[in-house]
């Protein structure tokens, strides 16, 4: 994850400067690179143990709406994360979004990161049975598709909702990094 957000930090940061403040790419850049120095100099035994320390480590170093969205994700997600099968994947995804739902409180349709995760849970719940790898790969191809959705939405959530009818026809950065996220868990689980 760490090496797809540095090899997409400056599109990330164009597509927020298109509709927010052009920091989402430095932002996550800021948080992945600290994920990787806290996970080098920590002994995590444990999948759970891992995402909670990306978890806080996301939390106190990303600023901005998406540090603790993505922080809370990434907690809710290691709970019952014990053992590492397609159904236990699916149900991580699934309490993943529901603690990004928890606290930004939005919907499929507000031209945010849950219009690229949610679709991605319902994949990854179809094919549940499956191994990791399918239950993942799923849950990225329905995330690309649920990124470029925002595309035309007009943004009800956060910076760009500020922007009104002006925030549609552009790509949400959340609702793209959080597809280039499910993306590289793909790719790590098929290799
Ligand atoms: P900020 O907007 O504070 O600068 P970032 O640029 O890092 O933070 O993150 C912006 C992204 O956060 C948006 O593109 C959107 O996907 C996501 N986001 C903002 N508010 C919410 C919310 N209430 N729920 C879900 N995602 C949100
Ligand atoms: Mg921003
Ligand atoms: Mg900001």
């Amino acid at each position: 994850m760490a090496t797809v957000v540095a090899a997409h930090r400056d599109e990330l940061v164009d597509l927020d400067r298109m509709i927010g403040d052009g920091d989402h790419g430095e932002n996550l850049k800021r948080g992945f690179d600290a994920v990787v120095s806290a996970l080098d100099s920590s002994e995590v035994d444990t999948p759970a143990n891992v995402l909670k320390l990306v978890a806080k480590t996301l939390i106190s170093k990303v600023g901005g709406a998406s540090g603790p969205l993505l922080g809370t994700a990434f907690l809710r997600a290691a709970s019952g994360l014990d053992e590492v099968d397609g159904a236990s994947v699916a149900a991580a995804l699934r309490a993943a979004l529901d603690g990004v739902v928890a606290r930004g409180k939005a919907e499929v349709g507000d031209k945010t990161m849950v219009d690229a995760l949610q679709p991605a849970v319902e994949a990854a719940e179809a094919v549940k049975d499956k191994s990791v790898a399918e239950v993942l790969a799923a849950a990225a191809a329905a995330a690309e598709t649920g990124a470029e959705s925002t595309i035309p939405l007009v943004a009800r959530k956060g910076r760009a909702s500020y922007l009104g009818e002006r925030s549609a026809g552009h790509l949400d950065p959340g609702a793209r990094s959080t597809s280039l996220l499910l993306r590289s868990l793909a790719d790590s689980a098929a290799a």
